[in-house]
């Protein structure tokens, strides 16, 4: 089997191919290639998971564990659709499950948002996560920034616009991050829900957590408050929707704390321009009221926020992967339960796809667990419908690589460049240094000099 991607979404569903029982049962050994663009595995846990959140990070672990078993192989600096199309993975594998994540900003369509200094968030986690392939150096402007959404991803960026730079120093950010989040000179960062209290995305953990960082305060406003009566309702039919109303509230209520930071939540604002000439230099927001069922709709009334930054939080799209249809609005590869469908939305013989590229960038890394077994299942339910691949010998997969030049990773090269990354890490007490560099990372994992 051939697996495109190597986050969590990819690395279930290997786990739970080589544990499948019916697979087992027939005695068909399973041998799996991961097939990674980057060099390294781990997907969004290295790249989307923010530094000062070890406790997530420490998911990788466990993933861990799974790549090490037999019968799954790690092929890192691959990447499909320009080393490798469809034709190869068909000659190869018997089936290929798509786990290839939503590695995009969702655009904002409105006015300004392609002006400087209006960001995608999807490009600063990148920057601040080390991403290989985006530019080392990122201007924190100004002093007060806007973030739009209200999901965990602007609750990460926010936070980590807030944070002072040197809270960072016990993670494995690298020098250029460190040094481009110390040179902000930010006091104030506004956050803008569209909606209210009780139909906000993120998690009360992460709310929570972006008052306990020193010198920064959380900052609500009760007028943004307003709770129709289905409002009420999502409050007590869920916990989620209780504790953050209930933290929020309490936040409402207290006096300030005098921080020298600010970070205030903004509810019942839709984003309608980014306002400036050359670069932002405002946001303009429309009052929003409740209108039931979780909707809101606008009261006309305009409100200009004199902001330097906009960082645009409003979920993640997935990318087309080559040769295989896809959902544009959605950012997904159409699929009926992680079969992948063509054009006649007829599933193509063992093509699957799992994770968020199957139904979107929803839900925390766990969730992905379910999904894969979905996914998983119906391939092995299908088995006598695709054909064996022609080719399947493993060496064989490698010869090809060989001849078209790619300069490909693998397991142990992988543990090579983290007991590097590790070693950078403990002159300084810190668990691990990323290695920012493409080129570098390849070098240390095929053990090649400098
Ligand atoms: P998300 O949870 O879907 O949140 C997106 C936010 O953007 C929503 O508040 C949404 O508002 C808003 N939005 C969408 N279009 C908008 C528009 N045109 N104008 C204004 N606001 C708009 O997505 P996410 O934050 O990208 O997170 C993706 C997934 O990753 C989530 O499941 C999240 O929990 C998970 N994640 C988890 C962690 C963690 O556990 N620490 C960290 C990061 C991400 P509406 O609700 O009104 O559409």
């Amino acid at each position: 089997m051939g697996i495109v991607g190597s986050g969590p979404a990819g690395i279930y569903a290997a786990d739970l191919l080589t544990k499948n029982e019916t697979l087992a049962a027939e005695g068909l050994p399973v041998s799996i290639d991961i097939l990674e663009k980057l060099p390294t595995p781990y997907g969004l846990v290295r790249y989307g998971v923010a530094p000062d959140h070890p406790r997530i990070k420490q998911i990788q672990g466990a993933l861990h564990k799974i790549l090490d078993k037999p019968g799954i192989r790690f092929l890192g600096n691959v990447e499909y659709g320009v080393d490798l199309k469809l034709e190869d993975l068909r000659r190869h594998y018997d089936a290929v499950i798509f786990a290839t994540g939503s590695d995009r900003d969702r655009p904002l369509d409105i006015p300004g948002a392609d002006l400087p200094g209006s960001h995608g968030a999807a490009d600063f986690v990148f920057w601040y996560d080390s991403h290989p392939d985006v530019s080392s150096s990122w201007r924190v402007d100004g002093s007060s920034v806007a973030v739009i959404g209200a999901g965990n991803v602007a609750v990460d960026v926010a936070r980590i616009l807030a944070k002072n730079a040197d809270d960072l120093l016990d993670t494995d950010i690298t020098d250029n991050v460190h040094e481009g989040l110390r040179a902000k000179k930010i006091t104030d960062v506004h956050v803008f829900a569209r909606r209210g209290i009780a139909q906000a995305k993120f998690t009360p953990m992460e709310l929570r957590e972006l008052d306990k960082q020193p010198g920064v305060e959380v900052i609500v406003h009760p007028e943004d408050f307003e709770l129709d009566d289905d409002s009420l309702a999502a409050i007590e039919e869920s916990n989620q929707v209780k504790t953050n109303v209930k933290v929020l509230q309490n936040w409402a209520i207290r006096d300030p704390r005098g921080e020298e930071r600010r970070l205030h939540l903004h509810f019942l604002h839709s984003p309608v321009a980014i306002l400036g000439q050359d670069r932002v230099s405002g946001l303009r927001t429309e009052r929003m009221e409740p209108a039931g069922g979780g909707r809101v709709r606008g009261t006309g009334e305009f409100v200009d926020h004199e902001v330097q930054a906009v960082y645009r939080a409003i979920g993640y799209l997935g990318s087309p992967a080559a040769g295989l249809p896809f959902d544009e609005e959605q950012g997904v590869v159409p699929n009926d339960g992680g079969r992948v469908l063509d054009l006649d939305e007829q599933p193509i013989p063992g093509v699957y796809a799992t994770g968020w590229i199957k139904r979107g960038p929803v839900g925390l890394i766990g969730h992905t667990k379910g999904d894969a077994l979905e996914t998983v299942g119906n391939l092995v339910a299908d088995r006598a419908s695709f054909a064996p691949a022609p080719d399947p010998d493993p060496v064989s997969f490698l010869r090809l690589l060989e001849e078209r030049h790619v300069p490909y990773t693998t397991w142990e090269g992988w543990q090579r460049l983290e007991a590097h990354e590790e070693s950078l890490g403990e002159p300084h007490g810190r668990k691990r240094i990323k290695v920012r560099s493409r080129d570098e990372m390849v070098r240390i994992a095929r053990g090649e000099s400098g």
